[in-house]
């Protein structure tokens, strides 16, 4: 029990002492919780009980044969990696056994190199195997987790813009109703097929992002053409916020490899939050700078600010802070996991530092942009 609760455990079986003994002791050495059993129907039990990551066997023992072992060992796990040890006279025999599942086959007599290979070997396959259906069993969690929610998220608005649209209707019939209430109706259902809009953009581009089409060109881009469009664009919603916008920009050096698109959306979602999570006689600032090879963008509020309980969770799918403050904006919960997504492809980082009622900083740091090495020889 001494061994390291991570060590893969992996099973011998072999009728010959010699044999297994050697192996149980290289294995060992190897880092792995070795097991060795004398014929098949202890070792069958060894597996059920042990969960092995790989079982050894030899293919010519009395009892139950090896080749009957391969197919019950998979009966049990068909993830166990099976490796065979055969006499040179039965080759044909440890083909065949393959051919049935084993993953491969190490002819006696074989040096102690030879065994570790063909461990390493089978064991990094069987990692790799692991990872790939985890990795699937997650994809398809996420995709059924996201159908329920986006049908959910879907259907709220449109129930309300469907209530909306009957009281529309009935007032409609009602001659003296003045106007303006009709029109009240109508600006909620506009309101409501904004949030629609939104909702539909967002998860558009989070496809895109996942599934890598939102393009990925690897250009020179100056983050001053990308950022100072932003905050023009912006001007007037902020300033019906009563926020203010300011850039602190340095000429000549925010220089990145990257996409404009993807810079366009990254940048476009952290402004928008710093107006949105504004106060009003706030502002947003935007600085930029080079420092040590990187692009440091810092995005920074002075609004209503991010508890720190929530910050772990800020750049996760779907997650909005469920404070009040926070509460009244109206949002996908994308953004930031989007994001983050971008600045990861880029082989950047972005963080957040914050201070609940004073206001909040997002810092964006990417790879600078250099001159590539011919250039600069030639
Ligand atoms: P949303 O569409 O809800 O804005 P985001 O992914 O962009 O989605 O942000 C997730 C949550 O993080 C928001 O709901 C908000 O509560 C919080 N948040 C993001 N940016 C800020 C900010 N600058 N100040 C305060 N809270 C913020």
């Amino acid at each position: 029990m001494g061994e390291p609760a991570a060590a893969e455990t992996v099973i011998v079986i072999d009728d010959d002492y010699t044999m297994r003994f050697s192996c149980g002791k290289i294995l060992t050495k190897m880092g792995l919780q070795a097991e060795v059993f004398e014929d098949g129907a202890r070792g069958l039990d060894g597996v059920a009980t042990a969960k092995p990551a790989m079982v050894i066997v030899d293919l010519k023992m009395p009892g139950i044969s090896g080749m009957e072992v391969i197919s019950r060992v998979h009966e049990i796990d068909p993830q166990i990696i099976i490796v065979v040890i055969t006499g040179y006279a039965t080759i044909d025999t440890a083909v065949e056994a393959v051919r049935r599942g084993a993953y491969d086959f190490l002819p006696k007599p074989f040096s102690p190199d030879e065994l570790r290979l063909i461990v390493n070997r089978g064991l990094e396959r069987r990692r790799l195997a692991m990872e790939s259906q985890h990795h699937e069993i997650e994809q398809t969690m996420l995709k059924r987790r996201f159908v329920t929610f986006v049908s959910h998220q879907l259907r709220t608005p449109l129930v309300a813009i469907h209530q909306y649209l009957d009281v529309l209707k009935h007032l409609d019939q009602e001659d003296d109703v003045p106007r303006f209430r009709r029109r009240e109706w109508l600006d909620r259902c506009l309101t409501r097929i904004d949030e629609l809009q939104n909702l539909i953009t967002d998860w558009l581009t989070l496809a895109q992002v996942e599934g890598g089409t939102l393009s990925k060109e690897r250009i020179k881009v100056d983050l001053n053409t990308v950022i100072s469009p932003i905050l023009k664009a912006y001007e007037q919603t902020a300033s019906a916020k009563n926020v203010s916008l300011q850039a602190q920009l340095s000429e000549d050096c925010l220089f990145v490899w990257g996409d404009r698109n993807c810079l366009n959306v990254l940048f476009d979602n952290l402004i928008t939050n710093a107006i949105k999570y504004n106060k009003s006689g706030g502002t947003v600032t935007v600085s930029g700078s080079q420092s040590r090879g990187e692009v440091v963008i810092a995005i920074a509020d002075t609004g209503v600010g991010i508890p720190e309980k929530y910050r772990p969770f800020l750049f996760a799918e779907f997650f909005r802070v469920k404070d009040d403050s926070a509460k009244k904006t109206v949002g996908t919960g994308l953004g930031l996991h989007i994001s983050k997504k971008i600045v990861s492809e880029m082989g950047g980082t972005i963080d957040v530092e914050s201070e609940v009622g004073v206001g909040s900083t997002f810092w964006v740091r990417l790879p600078a942009w250099h001159e590539p090495e011919a250039a600069r020889e030639g």
